[in-house]
């Protein structure tokens, strides 16, 4: 059934359901087929390919339905997009629990899901479309802008990268949040892309600053801006390993460089050099076996590029588009010198249960969340990189569907900051309540060989007990929606994930489940990456006392 839709979250303090947690429920899966949030809404897809908030339009409006009519002691039951039950709990359970696009590892492929989707028996869930906490582009420039910050961090021994350059590739989808996290970072940001159209609508969007056509004005920009300590983005027409190349011969040397072109795809997504952007999309129609070597011959001097770069002294890193391995297939065997962003910069957050935490003010009202951003503020007033972030996302995000806010906070402080906003909805403050969330991308809830969990220092890369476990005691906790996904950002056969989202309407019941959920889901972070030996991780888990009975060192 085609539907066309133009689905909106309520706004303001009218319930239409029995309680506040089933209304949140409500609220954000419809926030997530907002036409401002989701890329295809007619088809329920929210992001990342074919991610859906619900099986099909019948399934949708028995969502609705059923959220509508949910007790406060009972629980409904989602199998891939589709309630399939509602049982009697209690108060202090979820609402809602959730299992998408999950197959027995032997069959965990696409050709099977697609089997089984065809027969409308199962849907793919993303990471945050089908679990309803999907909040918009702000989750990648966030993420963008933090890896740029720990790059900083870890060279330079700060987070302001004032007068510091980055040479990048890729002004696309995500990798078009590139030049503007750089620049909330404070430096110079330098990226090459080959089509010029995609450089035009990042400026038309407010993402980037200049556009350049040759590398004489690159380098005078840039040795001008660096020079004024002027945070700015540069957007240059050209292909990487062209100008990558003659950056090098020109003795330009990055303080940091990485890139983020659609490398994962070299028939469909890399252009390759030594011809126009025209002739390499007529070669991929007219050769294809051609257009792919020539592709990846492409990523393997890009590679070699970026291993020069990284001699000469620029921080360099891989952003998890692939190339490093296209390039090593090609014949550069110490492609993986430079590290992936994970381990290189992400990891050390999650061993302190950090992680894309994010939180959405039903009140549909930006004043609710300027308001919890001045509380996150006043209280992490020492975290430079959180109150930097808050201060340029005030003035640069754009609100998609109901206002939110992503910041990532880590164990400890996820709980205290929701508790101050439990009471900021008690006494009024607030005008309606607010759903805390986060990413499935997360410290303690995601396994995935390939991303997040690459190069585990015990190799533990590919155990997925430690998202189901993070589904099992955030559920015994009592967050108001949980759920089991697998395949989300890699795909079928490579990743498990679990989310949870948490209500805080103001009452003593929700200040509990706090105490509980938004203690035990950031403490799995911490938990997971001590017993795999990570240094911080093992002192966070001593200093702030989790209890783990094994743990050693
Ligand atoms: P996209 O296809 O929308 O954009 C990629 C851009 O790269 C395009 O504009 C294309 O013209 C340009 N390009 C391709 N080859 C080029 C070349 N040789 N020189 C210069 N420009 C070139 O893709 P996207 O959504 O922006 O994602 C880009 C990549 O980043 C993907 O591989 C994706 O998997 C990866 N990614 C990683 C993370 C992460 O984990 N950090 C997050 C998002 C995306």
């Amino acid at each position: 059934m085609v539907y066309k839709t133009n689905i909106r979250a309520p706004r303001g303090s009218e319930l239409s359901c029995k309680g506040w947690t089933q209304e949140a429920a409500m609220r954000m899966l419809m926030n997530n087929l907002d036409p401002e949030v989701a890329e295809n809404p007619d088809e329920l897809v929210v992001y990342g390919g074919i991610g859906k908030a619900a099986r099909d339009w019948e399934s949708y409006e028995k969502l609705i339905a059923t959220l509508k009519e949910l007790e406060n002691d009972e629980t409904m039951i989602v199998q891939s997009g589709k309630p399939v039950a509602v049982f009697r709990t209690h108060e202090n359970a979820p609402r809602v629990l959730i299992a998408n696009s999950n197959l027995v590892p032997g069959w965990a492929n696409w050709d099977h899901f697609y089997e089984l989707e065809e027969r409308n028996l199962m849907m793919y869930g993303q990471m945050t479309a089908g679990s309803w906490i999907y909040i918009g582009a702000q989750g990648i420039l966030q993420g963008t802008y933090l890896s740029f910050v720990e790059a900083g961090k870890k060279k330079f021994g700060t987070a302001d990268l004032r007068g510091k350059w980055i040479l990048t590739g890729g002004m696309g989808g995500m990798s078009g949040a590139q030049p503007l996290a750089g620049k909330m970072a404070g430096a110079v940001i330098l990226v090459v892309e080959v089509d010029r159209a995609r450089i035009e609508r990042k400026i038309n969007e407010g993402y980037c600053d200049y556009l350049v056509e040759t590398v004489d004005e690159a380098i005078e920009l840039v040795n001008k801006l660096t020079a004024a300590k002027e945070p700015a983005s540069i957007g240059l027409v050209g292909n990487c390993a062209d100008i990558n190349r003659e950056l090098l011969n020109r003795g330009m040397i990055p303080d940091f460089v990485t890139d983020q072109t659609s490398a994962h795809d070299p028939i469909n997504g890399y252009i390759p050099n030594g011809m126009t952007l025209e002739e390499a999309l007529q070669l991929r129609k007219t050769d294809v076996k051609t257009y792919e070597r020539r592709a990846k011959e492409t990523m393997a001097e890009h590679v070699r590029t970026m291993l020069e770069f990284q001699q000469a002294g620029a921080e360099t890193f891989d952003y998890g588009n692939n190339i490093r391995a296209y390039a090593k297939e090609m014949g550069v065997e110490n492609a993986f010198d430079f590290p992936g962003f994970v381990p290189a910069y992400i990891r050390p957050l999650f061993c302190e249960g950090k992680g894309p935490f994010r939180w959405a003010a039903l009140s549909g009202d930006p004043e609710d969340i300027y308001k919890t951003d001045a509380l996150a503020k006043e209280m992490f007033a020492e975290d430079t990189a959180l109150v930097n972030w808050i201060d340029m996302a005030q003035k640069m995000v754009k609100w998609q569907g109901l206002p939110a806010r992503i910041c990532w906070l880590g164990y400890g402080d996820r709980h205290r900051f929701a508790l101050r906003v439990n009471e900021m909805v008690a006494n009024g403050e607030l005008k309606a309540p607010i759903v805390f969330g986060r990413d499935h991308l997360d410290s303690g809830s995601v396994a995935s060989p390939n991303r997040e969990t690459e190069g585990m220092q015990d190799g533990s890369d590919a155990v997925s007990d430690w998202p189901l476990l993070n589904a099992l005691v955030n559920t015994a906790g009592g967050a108001s929606w949980v759920s089991i996904h697998h395949g989300g950002g890699v795909g079928m056969g490579y990743s498990q994930h679990a989310g949870q989202v948490l209500v805080a309407d103001g009452t003593k019941l929700a200040a509990e489940k706090i105490n509980r959920v938004l203690i035990s889901d950031p403490g799995m972070g911490v938990v997971r990456h001590a017993d795999a030996g990570y240094d911080i991780a093992v002192r966070t888990a001593k200093e702030k006392g989790i209890n783990m009975p094994m743990l050693k060192g």
